[in-house]
């Protein structure tokens, strides 16, 4: 009997022993084709070793030093190097363990930061339905996805849940795709002065919705608006780009392609791309020194924050992106799957939609596409699909979200970004078997 306390103690998992590639390998040999990169995380694919070496090399000559006392020179690099990448105006990088850490750090952060200021009236968060920032409390308080929040009710904090920017379900057949990007950001500002601008410290949303909703791009022009909506009200801006970051989309971050900068972006999942738990929080210059010439000291921290192994990790993965072409690479394998998707789905009875950006796809299904009705929640698709596949040797992510029951069930795929062309074909096959033999 195995004593690990697994996701699901109905499933009974087999054993992972090997990676290569695009491909994991149980014990019993069998190879599976890692589709989405577990959750969007495995960029490079599996045993790399160039990062493999670098993790290594690290731990020979310092595998720890706590936070409290050092900065270690793999944490130093490694913010250099982002903070050289980043959107402008993000100045400095604080290093947690992963994506829930990333958030719930971003959401202290501002908080202290309006407390340091001077404005301490300033504690609403605005996030949006049908959202995914992690699963601590603070983190779960700003995501918007009903069926992982239920029953942790009496525990989450009291955070705002706007309307997502959804073209595919929220956009009206008589609005161009620039004016619904408006009437999308527009909610923000009505959500603002509702509560009360002088209260609220931050807006928080994924650029390219990932978990919940399985890769939904936000409308041309809609984070823009966004943008002057936060700063005329003096409220932050706070993106997370733990899945939809790293090079996933085919650019290094996400909010590039959009034309903005946050005040507070969190990144995670790439950025170890799988070879270490690592994540980060990156801020700009303004809040970081309004902390540091006030009391000097963010009220936080994790024991592993800043990790020498983790970040030597990170350091290696960054520099085998952007040395390699691999950003590049996300955009254009990315453009091929789209086309393979379309070419597969397009005319598919029960696929309503096709999105995503770069090495970030999603597939939304619907018993009836012209009236885009979801399937009914009780026969359970998503979970065929998934189960489907995974017989198949194909890993995928499909999910089921609803926002005021709108929504249904999607499959994200995120690929790791050295997938070759015979191999996405070998994506597309296997998921349409997986999803002739779900439906
Ligand atoms: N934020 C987003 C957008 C995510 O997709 C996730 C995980 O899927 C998280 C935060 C939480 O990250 P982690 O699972 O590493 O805690």
């Amino acid at each position: 009997m195995s004593h690990v306390f697994p996701r699901h103690s109905k499933l009974n998992p087999p054993v992972a022993v090997g990676g290569e590639g695009c491909y994991l390998i149980d014990s019993t040999g069998k190879r599976y084709l890692d589709g989405s990169g577990g959750a969007a995380v495995s960029c490079l694919g599996h045993g790399d070793r160039e990062i493999a070496e670098a993790i290594k090399a690290q731990i020979d000559k310092l595998a720890f030093a706590h936070t409290g006392f050092f900065t270690s020179e793999p944490a130093e690099a490694l913010a250099d190097l982002l903070i050289e990448h980043a959107p402008e105006g993000l100045d400095r990088v604080y290093f947690v363990s992963g994506g829930s850490e990333a958030t719930e750090a971003a959401i202290k952060l501002a908080r202290q930061y309006f407390v340091e200021k001077g404005a301490p009236e300033r504690g609403k968060l605005i996030a949006r339905k049908q959202s995914y920032h992690g699963n601590t409390i603070g983190a779960l308080s700003a995501g918007g996805n009903a069926w992982r929040r239920a029953q942790f009710g009496p525990l989450l904090l009291d955070v705002s849940h706007i309307d997502p920017c959804y073209e595919y379900r929220l956009r009206r057949e008589d609005e161009s795709a620039e004016a619904y990007g408006l009437r999308a950001a527009q909610a923000l500002e009505d959500e603002i002065l509702r509560l009360g601008a002088e209260t609220v410290m931050a807006f928080i949303a994924e650029p390219v919705v990932g978990a919940t909703a399985g890769a939904v791009p936000p409308a041309p022009g809609y984070f823009k608006r966004i943008r002057e909506i936060c700063d005329k009200y003096g409220v932050l801006l706070i993106l997370d780009e733990v899945m939809c970051g790293m090079g996933r989309t085919g650019t290094l971050f996400a909010c590039e392609q959009d034309g903005v900068a946050p005040d507070i972006l969190c990144i995670a999942k790439g950025l170890g791309a799988g070879y270490q738990p690592v994540g980060a929080m990156l801020c700009s210059g303004e809040i970081y020194d309004t902390i540091a010439n006030g009391t000097g000291f963010f009220q936080h921290g994790h024991t592993y924050i800043g990790h020498p192994v983790a970040t030597a990790a990170g350091l290696a993965v960054v520099r085998a992106l952007l040395d390699r072409g691999l950003v590049g690479r996300a955009a254009t394998q990315g453009e091929k799957l789209m086309a393979k998707l379309t070419e597969r789905f397009g005319q598919h009875p029960h696929v309503g939609d096709i999105r995503g950006r770069g090495m970030f796809r999603g597939i939304e299904l619907v018993s009836d596409r012209d009236s885009k009705t979801p399937f009914d929640p009780s026969k359970g698709v998503a979970g065929k699909i998934k189960k489907a596949a995974f017989e198949a040797g194909l890993i995928c992510y499909p999910m089921s979200g609803t926002i005021d029951g709108k929504s249904g069930d999607h499959v994200l795929l995120a690929p790791p970004f050295i997938i070759e062309d015979d191999q996405l074909d070998e994506l597309t096959d296997k998921l349409a078997l997986a999803i002739s033999a779900a439906i």
